[in-house]
């Protein structure tokens, strides 16, 4: 059994028997609040991680940031191989949150600010730190464990980093929370933001309309050719969520503006839908168009290499009980800047609950042995796989 590692079915039964320890850990991960626009929140969260984690024969690196909070990374062996394992350090919920959704355990689930999405990873992490200490990896193998401070907001500093680790990685496992019932996600839509904006002329409606240009009539003419950028069938949808305009019904409204949400499944989709924004063109010649804004999260497209990862999974998952699923979500993460760097990513692979992102988050208890489990059966499978 040289280099093998424990059985998952074995490491599952001892991780069960500390779930005690599971919740006070994640308790005080949760008790630290950690809104990605509260920079000394973050920095203490990754202060209260260092510590936990200094106990591993580990290498830590806190990646200072000046407008956001800080990243970490924690790296375990020494490589030349490269697994790379990614988790966040943000949540969306500001400071005191915690006073309304205090962190709490009721029947087998548990609850608080950012439980779920994703500090229960943390916990995994440490569990799964714990097992390796059994020696069960190959020396030429390192697994990097990176926690960006700002995915909840798009990763706009984190992205780097995570295209970094994931373009030297032979694996990029994502601890993002599970799909519904447990299921992996294998592919994720990519995401763009547009702002419209149209200037009008200001006149009165009933004594020289003519004077006018009206912005909203032209921005509604906009909007409909807009919404024909969409194409449902391959997955590329176009959301008009907010819009706004004019000052009173008998004013011929002076200013118009939109803001856009675009997700698409594949790269090209959001090449041509970035190109239709740039090639719209005034109606009405007396107003002025003014578009801005881009995709700023590529696709994870479902790769034949990410296929072989859920196939590693599927079968750690048999021999956990579990028959694992895989989904397609529309939301992203940071496994998409590491599948646009390359890498095979599999993501999903957090804890198993519900409600991310709103007062009831929750997560089964239970899930968190098991995820942890598959998690160290599969880099024991991707380890021996060469
Ligand atoms: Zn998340």
């Amino acid at each position: 059994m040289e280099g093998a590692g424990m059985r998952v079915e074995e490491v599952l039964k001892q991780l069960l028997e500390k779930e005690q320890d599971s919740l006070t850990l994640m308790k005080k991960f949760v008790e630290t609040e950690s809104f990605s626009h509260d920079k000394d929140g973050i920095n203490k969260l990754v202060g209260i991680l260092k510590k936990a984690f200094e106990v591993f024969p580990v290498e830590i690196q806190e990646v200072v940031e000046q407008e956001v909070g800080n990243h970490l990374k924690i790296e375990w062996g020494q490589g030349p191989r490269q697994i790379t394992i990614l988790s966040h350090l943000d949540t969306v919920y500001p400071r005191g949150t915690l006073e309304s959704m205090p962190f709490r355990f009721e029947e087998g689930k548990v609850y608080g600010p950012g439980v779920y999405d994703m500090k229960a990873s943390y916990v995994m992490m440490y569990h799964l730190f714990n097992l390796l200490e059994e020696g069960s990896l190959p020396v030429d193998l390192k697994i990097l464990w990176l926690l960006t401070s700002d995915e909840e907001v798009g990763s706009p500093h984190g992205k780097i980093h995570a295209m970094e680790e994931a373009a030297r990685s032979e694996a990029v496992l994502v601890l993002e929370p599970s799909g519904h019932g447990g299921a992996l996600k294998t592919a994720r839509k990519g995401g763009g933001k547009f702002t419209v904006e149209v200037q009008g002329i200001a006149a009165h409606a009933g004594v020289n309309p003519e004077d006018g240009a009206n912005a909203i009539e032209e921005l509604c003419r906009q909007l409909i050719e807009i919404t024909g950028f969409a194409a449902p069938s391959i997955g590329t949808t176009i959301n008009i969520g907010e819009i706004k305009g004019g000052t009173l019904f008998n004013v011929v409204p002076e200013l118009a503006s939109a803001e856009v949400d675009v997700r698409v499944l594949e790269h090209e989709e959001g090449e041509r839908v970035e190109q239709a924004f740039k090639n719209l063109s005034s109606f009405n010649t007396k107003t002025r168009l003014t578009v801005k804004g881009s995709m700023y999260r590529p696709p994870m497209p479902r790769s034949e290499e990410t296929e072989r990862l859920f196939h590693i999974a599927s079968q750690v998952g048999k021999q956990l009980g579990l028959s694992l699923t895989e989904v397609t979500t529309g939301g992203g993460s940071d496994g998409n800047f590491a599948a646009s760097a390359g890498a095979p990513v599999l993501d999903g692979l957090g804890v198993v609950g519900g409600y991310a992102h709103s007062p009831d988050e929750y997560l089964w208890l239970d899930s968190l042995a098991e995820r942890t489990a598959l998690l160290y059966g599969i880099i024991l499978s991707l380890a021996q796989n060469r």
